[in-house]
Order: C-alpha cells, then structure tokens, then sequence
C-alpha cells in the first residue's frame, strides 16, 4: 500500500514540475536511433570479455573495447583521459571522455558507471550501464549541447568505490578552481529479471548526510523520472541512493541521480550474472530513457542545423568568449596532434600567432596583451582551417 501511495505522490510532483520540461520531437528522434541489436551486442560484447576483477587481463580488455568502442563513434583520442590509481597492489584505471559544451564548456554533466565485475562477467552488473552509456556516447557524438559531458566508466566499484572515490579527490577536487559538476548521472546494474515484468525504472534520489545538496538532489530525480516518461514506455519508482558511484560525489556535496533496476535480479556479484537471466528490452527501455534524460540534462541542440556547423567546425570552440587572459582552445574532434593557433585583429594583421605541438583536448593561450575588441581566432592543422569571432575585453 506505501508503494502504491508512493507512486500516486511520484506522480502528482511529476505533474508539477512538467511545465519546465517538455516533449521535445528532436530528443525523441534522436533517441529513437537507440536499437534493440546495438544494445544486446554491447552486452554480449561485455559478457565475452570475463571477468573484470581488479588485476585481470579481462579489466583491461574491457578498458581497450571502451576505447575503441568511443573511437568507432567518431571521438577522438585526445578526448579521452585514464585516470589512474592503485589499490590492493593493482593498477586500476577509470575512463574519462570528454565533449565540450558550447554555452557553459566548464561546467559538467557526469553520466557514468562501473565496468569492474567480480565473480562474474557483470552482464547485468554492470554491463548493463556500461552498453547505456556506450550508446548515450554514441548518439550524441555529433549533436552540440550547451553543458560539457563527461562519460565516465568507473573501475573499482566493486572493490568499494575505489575508482569514483579517486576520481573526485584526484581530479574534481584537484582541478583549480574545483571542477564544476551539474549533475552526476549513475547508471547501474539496469537489466532486469528474466521472467519477470520489468516495467519500471527506479530513479535514485540522495536522502543521505551530507542534507545541503538533497533539494536539489530531489528536483533533478524528478526531472529524471519525467524523461523517462517522455522518452521510454517505462514506470518510475523514486528510491534512495545505492551504495553505487555517486557515493563519493554526494559526499562532496554534489547534486547525485541515478537509475537502478526495480525488480532486483539475485545474480549480480555470481557467475550467472549473464544475459540469460536478464531482459534485454528492459535494458534497451531504461537507454531510451538515459538518453532523452542526457540530452535534457546538457541541454541538447539536436536541430539539423546546429547539427551542421557544429561538425562542419569540428566541434572546434574557443573559450570563455569574451576572454580577458586566458584563452581555452578546444580542438573537438580534430585528430591532429599539432596545429597553428593565430588570432587576426579586424584590419587582418596578425597579432598573436602560436604553434603548439602534441596537444590535447583543450590548450590554453595568454591573450592579455592584446587590445579589447573584435578579432578572428584561427586554428590550423595540415588539413583544416577552422576560423571563429573571438572577442577581446
Ligand atoms: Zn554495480
């Protein structure tokens, strides 16, 4: 009876927060390019590799097939980073890919989930959030969105959220200033129970110390559970947090949501967490789900046209725009290790003109000498001219 209660409650708050979020065709076009065979591949994928345990070759196999599976969707290497710890004597890496924002580049959304396993393959635990965000990563490879996203596929968990720990004490900590998180959306063991009627998705909600954060906490579940009204055919079931890998996140303070199944299946942590004790088109429903829910937390811009000369540029951006000191040169998806970078003034003289080599994502340039006012910046490589409007305070 408190479940049905529960329910109606879910819904009525749903209902008074919908009017800050409506259907958008464009999301749901977009997340309609989800399919069924690329989720079940992605899982069987993960299934082959083993067992994932801190130390075995199968954690870095699965490591690899994450890169390459990044790479074939059109993402570059530069945009992604290992983030690298030891535990219990062992090397563990976490994934971190990066896709800069165009509107707000600093600020980040966190869509992650473990591909650790222990006595098991993991194909439900957590395969299952590994082939979502795969497929997140995947569809939104080519459509701007307004907020940075990282996709981050946490080593460690298993282990007692080693890797999501280390993650924020060694990078979003690290970071100066401290790295700005708009949301973190945990995505963990989503595969249901085969068998079963798997119709309903639990969205994770932080109920727990430290409180400062749990308001927000609150409303972005809710905003969750309306996308996965709007973008999937399932049910929502608002819970408290697992011990998953927000953890670390919350504990920093950090607005925290996630999805986790609502039949529990009894396999995870046994050698038959397998495929064939899951439901597949419950996993490939909660990705529906993940995706709209992703492209409404980095504010997508899925019209074709800013399609268009979002990859026309090589998603190449230039910012803070205005800059006073410091210019950030993102090179999107440009393969190119080294490039010229010029800044032009408005008679086409050529003020500032910088050749940087072995680059990565994002380089920085001093531009504090130059005079406030309009100018052209120009990246260069052997093969692309990529020139934007930058402007001098
Ligand atoms: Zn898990």
């Amino acid at each position: 009876m408190k479940f049905r209660f529960q329910i109606i409650l879910l819904l009525f708050l749903s209902l008074t927060v919908a009017y800050s979020q409506e259907y958008i065709p464009s999301y749901d076009a977009v997340v309609n390019q989800s399919t069924q065979a690329n989720i079940t591949a992605r899982l069987t994928e993960f299934q082959n590799l083993g067992v994932k345990r801190r130390g075995t070759a199968a954690l870095q196999n699965t490591l690899d097939w994450l890169k390459s599976q990044y790479l074939s969707y059109g993402y570059t290497a530069s945009q992604m980073e290992e983030d690298t710890y030891s535990y219990s004597g062992f090397t563990c890496k976490n994934l971190v890919l990066t896709k800069v924002g165009t509107l707000y580049p600093n600020t980040y959304v966190i869509v992650c989930g473990h591909y650790d396993t222990i006595s098991g393959t993991g194909t439900n635990d957590n395969g299952s959030g590994t082939a979502i965000i795969l497929e997140i990563a995947r569809l939104l490879q080519n459509i701007p969105t307004e907020y940075s996203i990282k996709f981050i596929n946490f080593s460690g968990e298993e282990d007692g959220l080693r890797g999501s720990q280390h993650f924020v004490t060694n990078v979003v900590n690290a970071t100066t200033p401290k790295m700005d998180i708009r949301v973190v959306f945990n995505i963990d063991e989503v595969g249901g129970v085969a068998g079963e009627i798997n119709d309903t998705i639990t969205c994770d909600v932080d109920e727990s110390l430290p409180m400062a954060n749990n308001a927000a906490s609150a409303v972005i579940t809710e905003e969750l559970a309306t996308c996965v009204a709007l973008y999937s055919p399932l049910n929502t079931w608002i819970n408290f947090a697992e011990a998953t890998d927000y953890i670390p996140f919350e504990n920093n303070g950090e607005i925290i949501t996630g999805f986790y199944e609502t039949n529990i299946s009894s396999h995870p942590h046994t050698p038959s967490d397998n495929l064939a004790n899951m439901d597949p088109e419950f996993c490939f429903n909660v990705g529906k789900a993940a995706i709209g829910a992703t492209m409404h937390f980095a504010i997508a811009n899925a019209s074709a046209l800013d399609n268009q000369y979002f990859n026309e540029d090589a998603q190449v951006s230039f910012f803070p725009n205005p800059s006073k000191s410091i210019l950030n040169i993102n090179k999107g998806n440009l393969n190119d290790a080294n490039y010229t970078f010029s800044i032009i003034d408005i008679h086409g003289k050529t003020v500032l003109n910088q050749f940087f080599t072995d680059t990565g994502l994002i380089e920085t340039i001093n531009v504090s000498d130059l005079g406030s006012g309009i100018y052209l910046g120009v990246l260069e490589t052997a093969t692309n001219r990529i020139t934007k409007k930058v402007i001098i305070q």
